[in-house]
């Protein structure tokens, strides 16, 4: 015969109180009324949510313990809480995480009842401190959205794939979905349009977004609080993983190593996980290799900074949001000038517009010329031949001094030659200025100094990759 919620938890109750004080009996245990048992679930009320989590935090083990005595290894926990200041005090408010396949985990989802606004907070089921505040129903920015995220040929691939995952997350081979591409391009901005828009096809699923350095502070926590077990028992529970900056994992060899664990529970699970970086799998330096032949069992698809025409369709989507208008010249001068990255898009216009309300002005091309040019200057940094001088040095482990000088000592011609090459790419000088900064060279030099790279960069494939890789350092200090 089939057990009824009060059995079972006085089955629980002889179990409890064999293991508690007779005081902390009373205090804690006595009020819990058990209200339900379905499906090997038995929900239990309790009075408050600071009770809840007093529970949760001091007789986690216990409940899980005496549970599975009573309901076996498939038996699950799900506290429901009185309303605070709700007349119907008796009226209880639960949220129910969707079944899961997992075994002997204990999972007691709840509504967050403290505040009355959020109605479908799901709280952290398992008790990690630092974790404890997360709303682990998602963390997704609602505007986010696949509709304010315009398309173009630079996010196509991205776009298309992270709306099939929505459609079917877990369910294509798209997993996990790398997207990557540099700063501001809409990595995250994307992300979370995925989240979102799978919340809305499959309200049930527990769909979580954190970013990686977030990650990494809620476990170096765990640890230090000996709680890793719950950490990873917590994030086991996604159906959907989205993790942001992936790329910030590198050198965390112990983060690295429980994401790994987490991974495979979840793909092997057939849960979905997202992923952000600024670089492909194969360029991420400091990341396990295991971690980066998983990052591309899935999909990497990049984002790029959009072409103009893109570029004009976002401004306008974002003017036509905020119901204001502007004229197309203004827009196009816009989409025109700023080729760095979306973020720095939007914040042109953002200033575009601060600019005119604060000044009373109306934006005409000439203001926009105005502030965009001051803008402009201000964002992109020049690369100076002292620069270049700098990294080049610093690698070839010269000093400065050296590639100043007249020095013909074949290590330092070469790196001098280098340098030239880089100040020619780099900055608007002449030949014969840059042959002035680099041991006082006249212009024939500097032009032979950056035909023999060319060259020996086309011949030498070793030499080449020093030249890549400083190419790199350049601009990732610019
Ligand atoms: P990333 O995470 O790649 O650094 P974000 O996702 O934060 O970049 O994007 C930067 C800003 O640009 C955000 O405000 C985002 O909404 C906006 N943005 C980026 N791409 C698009 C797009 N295709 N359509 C509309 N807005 C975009
Ligand atoms: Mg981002």
């Amino acid at each position: 015969m089939k057990k009824t919620a009060a059995e079972v938890w006085t089955g629980c109750l002889s179990f409890i109180r064999d293991n508690v004080s007779p005081t902390s009996f009373k205090t804690w245990f006595e009020p819990i009324i058990p209200v339900k048992l379905e499906d090997n679930i038995i929900t239990i009320q309790v009075p408050t949510q600071f009770f809840y989590e007093w529970l949760e935090e001091h007789y986690l083990t216990l409940l899980k313990s005496a549970i599975k005595k009573e309901l076996g290894p498939d038996g699950k926990l799900e506290y429901s809480i009185v309303m605070a200041g709700s007349s119907a005090s008796t009226s209880a408010y639960t949220t129910k995480v969707p079944p899961t396949d997992r075994r002997a985990v204990l999972n007691p989802a709840v509504n967050a009842p403290m505040d009355l606004s959020s109605s479908k907070t799901i709280r952290n089921p398992f008790v990690v401190p630092g974790l404890k505040q997360i709303n682990i129903e998602s963390n997704l920015i609602p505007s986010k959205n696949f509709d304010n995220f315009v398309e173009g040929d630079c996010n196509r691939l991205a776009r298309s794939a992270g709306f099939a995952v929505s459609k079917n997350p877990g369910g294509t081979s798209f997993n996990p979905l790398l997207l990557y591409g540099g700063a501001g391009l809409g990595k995250t901005h994307l992300a979370h349009a995925i989240g979102i828009e799978i919340k809305k096809n499959f309200p049930d699923k527990i769909v979580l977004y954190i970013d990686a350095d977030k990650f990494t502070r809620q476990f170096v926590d765990a640890v230090k609080n000996n709680s890793t077990n719950d950490f990873v028992n917590f994030y086991q529970l996604m159906d959907v993983l989205i993790i942001d900056d992936v790329h910030h994992l590198s050198g965390k060899e112990k983060t690295q190593d429980v994401f790994f664990h987490i991974f495979n529970h979840l793909h092997q699970n057939g849960k979905q996980i997202i992923l952000t970086s600024d670089k492909p799998p194969v360029e991420i330096v400091g990341m396990e290799q295991r971690l980066l032949s998983r990052f591309k069992w899935g999909l990497s698809a990049d984002l790029q900074m959009p072409e103009l025409e893109t570029r004009i369709a976002i401004l306008k989507s974002k003017i036509y949001k905020d119901g204001i208008e502007l004229p197309d010249e203004v827009l196009e001068y816009l989409g025109y000038s700023i080729t760095s990255s979306v973020r720095e898009l939007e914040g042109a216009l953002i200033s575009l517009l601060a600019q005119s309300s604060y000044n009373k002005k109306e934006i005409t091309l000439e203001l926009a010329k105005k502030i965009i040019d001051r803008f402009v200057k201000n964002t992109q940094r020049e690369i100076s031949i002292e620069y270049i001088q700098k990294v080049v040095c610093d690698y070839f482990k010269l000093s400065v001094d050296v590639i100043k000088s007249k020095t013909r000592k074949r290590e330092v011609v070469q790196a001098r030659q280098i340098a030239m090459y880089f100040a020619k790419s780099y900055t608007k000088f002449s030949l014969a200025t840059i042959g002035a900064h680099c041991g006082g060279k006249d212009h024939a030099t500097v032009l032979h100094a950056c035909k023999t790279v060319n060259n020996l960069m086309e011949t030498d494939k070793r030499f080449k990759a020093y030249v890549d890789e400083l190419d790199k350092k350049i601009n990732l200090n610019a």
